[in-house]
């Protein structure tokens, strides 16, 4: 029996999460299942998988938990300090299912422990990956990537040397505006922007899949995970969402990794690692499908990936910083504030407003260093928003 966690079990990647574990029960034991707002979801899984804690984010959500597991042994918890002990509670394998910087505390509680961290929360590596790296090596904690990309590069290298390897290219669908002009993307609605053609994933990352910031997240996450230079990573528009990352080596060979666009594939590799299982994911039919289209992204319509190579170049907190100021973006984007192609203008201001701060260009040495350059990038973001009206 593997004991398992959740960190953001009632999110999408949670959901699928169960899904895989459901379906092997004698196989696992959940340990603790974290939520948020959704505690009639949270209480039900925990019931259903019968785990022994259930953790909600929100302090003021601790009664309703509570009472929606009375009449169970599961024992419910509430707050940031609660989810901090829900990451320490001993499991073999633990899934960073959080979306946001919200998800850095409680995933690197796991690695400072020596635990087995499954990432989808690329947030981690974005805002911390020295610090992330650091941690591991100090504390032999495995760090497996969930990230469908990079679930591909790491497949892709198994039995490979890195140093043999070339470059890197992790392909995007495009999202629902590929081929819109910018002056349509300029009105994009919330509606639309959510309008993702292949992936279904929560409403945060599938808005981030649309401008693009989903890709420049996962470049610097290509970085700091396979630790390779920014000019080796190259970022591919693919429409069908079926090659997920290819590697290219020295001797020239591209090793194309290709799956249905179902993030059970890249849960199930991660948590059935380092062996191969059973997964229920549709087999793709090649022949059916016919055609593969590849283009290069276009920096203009898309500057989240012009900005992600500005950061890469900056180095120490500029990750941190670049992600908390996307974030407070795509909270005024989802609340009507500022327009969407303003997010990466925002973006970018608030990287030059920070660009003379003390520490930006300093490596993390601690999570305070982290979480204090995220503060001041959502203060600069907000107060740049709320200048604008
Ligand atoms: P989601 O919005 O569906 O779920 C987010 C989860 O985090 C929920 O359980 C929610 O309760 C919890 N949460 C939200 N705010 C929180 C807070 N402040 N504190 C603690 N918990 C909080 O998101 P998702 O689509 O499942 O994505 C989760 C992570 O995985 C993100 O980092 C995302 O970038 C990454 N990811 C997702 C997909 C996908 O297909 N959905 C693919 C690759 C990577
Ligand atoms: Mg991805």
């Amino acid at each position: 029996m593997r004991r398992i966690s959740i960190l953001g079990a009632t999110g999408s990647i949670g959901v699928n999460t169960l899904d895989l574990i459901a379906r092997r029960p004698d196989a696992f034991q959940v340990v603790a299942l974290t939520g948020d707002q959704n505690i009639e979801l949270l209480a039900k899984q925990a019931r259903d998988h019968n785990a022994q804690w259930a953790v909600t984010a929100d302090p003021a959500k601790y009664d309703a938990l509570k009472a929606a597991l009375s009449g169970t042994q599961i024992q419910a918890a509430a707050g940031p300090a609660a989810l901090i002990e829900a990451a320490e509670l001993p499991a073999d394998w633990v899934m960073s299912a959080i979306v946001g910087a919200a998800g850095l505390p409680p995933g690197l509680r796991v690695l400072e422990q020596g635990g087995t961290l499954a990432l989808a929360n690329k947030e981690t590596l974005v805002a911390a990956g020295a610090l992330v790296k650091s941690t591991c090596a100090r504390s032999q904690a495995r760090l497996l990537p969930v990230d469908s990309e990079h679930s591909a590069v790491f497949q892709a290298l198994i039995g490979e040397d890195i140093a043999a390897v070339e470059r890197i290219i992790i392909t995007a669908s495009g999202g629902p505006f590929r081929d819109w002009p910018v002056g349509r993307m300029a009105k994009a609605t919330l509606q639309e922007a959510l309008n993702h053609p292949n992936w279904s994933m929560g409403q945060r990352i599938t808005i981030d899949s649309a401008s693009m910031f989903n890709k420049a997240l996962e470049l610097i996450e290509t970085k700091e995970f396979f630790e390779v230079e920014a000019n080796q990573i190259e970022v591919l528009v693919h429409p069908e969402s079926l090659v997920h990352a290819l590697v290219g080596f020295r001797d020239g060979a591209l090793m194309a990794h290709l799956g249905a666009p179902d993030m059970r594939h890249a849960i199930g590799f991660a948590l059935n690692w380092p062996e191969r299982k059973d997964v229920p994911v549709a087999r793709l039919d090649l022949a059916h499908v016919g055609k593969l289209r590849f283009e290069a992204p276009d920096e203009q319509r898309f500057p989240a990936l012009r900005l992600a190579r500005e950061v890469m170049q900056i180095g120490g907190l500029a990750g941190a910083a670049f992600n908390a100021a996307k974030e407070s973006a795509l909270d005024g984007f989802i609340s009507g504030q500022i327009a969407f192609m303003d997010m990466a203008h925002l973006v970018e201001e608030v990287l030059d407003d920070l660009s003379g701060s003390a520490g930006l260009k300093d490596d993390a040495i601690s999570l305070d260093n982290v979480l204090q350059m995220d503060q001041m990038a959502r203060h600069t973001a907000r107060t740049r928003i709320d200048a604008r009206h």
